[in-house]
């Protein structure tokens, strides 16, 4: 199927082909139309199944399509976003579909000056990505109009959620037409009761679209448990990287503090980390994130809130240093991998004293996590680990099967190998990384 049947204009398609897009991702096929014409749309999509073009394409057509009602320079599309960084990236999509249409956009979010804010809402937006934080500072200011908002999208609505944004969400509501004179998008990656409140609060009459189960994580991805004693989780973590050649891992820690730490420990190690996290200048995450993006940092550590939407193409390795204490979370954060038909591998290192939350993750997930123990790192024995077969440990948790389906790029394969010899190489020469090794402080 290509895009050229789901209704889009010729100056969108033109933007989809310059992007290399041959055809619709599954929630481009289902939303697409369904926006095009009108109706409100509750989806359940995981990061990384194309979601932002999802609504962002039929977005500008909408717009490109019709006049302003009541003329005038008021925000006529409004899009939120949990993070500053995910604002950033529908920014960046805003702008490159709809670069051969006459809609302005801009994205505002906190951690950074509001003047220049400011004087790009004075001139006119169209289409404004905006964090609620920020976004009600604006409100404050009077700098902003959202009387006449046609389209409202909430992305990772589910996050904006965990992230204790539904105050502002309700005062920004307020300030909207109401549910019948607006069209409302409403993207989630998963459904608990609140955001189907949220739902039933804000949408009229939705067509539900889900394109992957209910709390389930992305197909393609490979997950796996290496139980580890939590004093050796940083040795086990560099020889991962090392022995594996990870030219590009992302790494979650629970902690701002954890994080740096980290950051700075593996950088002893010989490896290029930055971390990224809430307590970071916006310019600081920024730079950490461009240079992951480049190649020049090759290990971002981040807490899951500087994670959350982060889209970082081919990421082929998600590494869980410690797991969530919301299950939920590590959905979002093995999303990171695995995206638009790539394929990925997420790792996470358990001690014991995180069994319950490795079972509550597994409760949601419906399924056991493979747990492969290494040479040289055996768990704490109150982990239940299968040992190492022919290099790998239990069968493959990928889900679905995903194959054949062409999608432009293809990641990780290499590299996935390269982390599956690694294991081969630890059975074999009994030590990971060889020689004596001592405990990591
Ligand atoms: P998202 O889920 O919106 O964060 O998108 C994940 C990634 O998929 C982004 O890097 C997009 O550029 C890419 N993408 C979106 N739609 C397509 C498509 N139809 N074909 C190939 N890549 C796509």
């Amino acid at each position: 199927m290509s895009f050229d049947t789901l209704g889009l204009s010729a100056d969108i398609l033109r933007a989809i082909s310059e992007q290399g897009y041959d055809q619709p991702t599954p929630i481009q096929r289902k939303a697409i139309p369904v926006v095009l014409d009108g109706r409100d749309v509750l989806a359940g999509a995981q990061t990384g199944t194309g979601k932002t073009a999802g609504f962002t394409l039929p977005l500008l057509q909408r717009l490109g399509s019709c006049a302003p009602k009541g003329g005038g320079r008021a925000v006529r599309a409004l899009v939120l976003t949990p993070t500053r960084e995910l604002a950033a990236q529908v920014g960046d999509s805003v702008k490159t579909y709809g670069r051969h249409l006459p809609l302005r956009s801009a994205v505002i979010f906190g951690g950074v000056k509001i003047n220049p804010q400011i004087d790009k809402l004075r001139r006119g937006v169209d289409i404004l990505v905006a964090t609620p934080g920020r976004l009600l500072d604006h409100v404050s200011q009077r700098t902003v109009d959202l009387s006449k908002v046609e389209i409202l999208v909430l992305d990772e609505a589910d996050r904006m959620l965990d992230m204790g944004f539904i105050h502002d969400i309700r005062k920004i509501m307020a300030l909207l037409p109401d549910n019948t004179a607006r069209q409302t998008l409403l993207f989630s990656a998963t459904f608990s009761n609140e955001i189907k409140q949220l739902a039933n609060r804000l949408l009229n009459n939705p067509e539900l679209i889900e394109v992957a189960r209910r709390n389930t994580t992305a197909e393609r991805i490979e997950q796996r448990i290496h139980p580890v004693d939590k004093q050796r989780k940083r040795e086990l973590l560099s020889h991962l990287i090392g022995a594996g050649d990870w030219r590009q891992v992302l790494v979650f820690t629970r902690t701002k503090h954890g994080a740096n730490r980290l950051a700075e420990q593996l950088g002893k190690d010989g490896l290029t980390a930055a971390a990224i996290h809430g307590n970071k200048s916006q310019g600081a995450r920024t730079r950490a994130l461009a240079g992951f993006k480049s190649g020049a940092v090759r290990v971002l550590v981040a807490t899951d809130i500087a994670a959350r939407g982060l889209d970082i193409d081919q990421l082929p390795h998600v590494v869980n240093y410690e797991l969530p204490n919301v299950p939920e979370d590590y959905v979002h954060r093995i999303g990171r991998t695995g995206r638009a038909g790539n394929e990925g591998e997420a790792i996470s290192l358990v001690c014991v004293d995180e069994l319950k939350l490795l079972r509550d993750i597994e409760r949601l997930l419906k399924r056991e996590i493979p747990k492969v123990t290494l040479d040289g790192y055996e768990p704490d024995p109150a982990i239940k680990a299968e040992p190492i077969r022919n290099g790998r440990g239990g069968s493959s948790a990928r889900q679905g099967d995903g194959r054949g389906k062409g999608g432009p790029k293809r990641a990780g394969g290499g590299r996935r190998k390269s982390a599956q010899a690694t294991a081969k190489g630890q059975h074999r020469h009994g030590r990971p990384g060889g020689g004596a090794r001592k405990k990591a402080v």
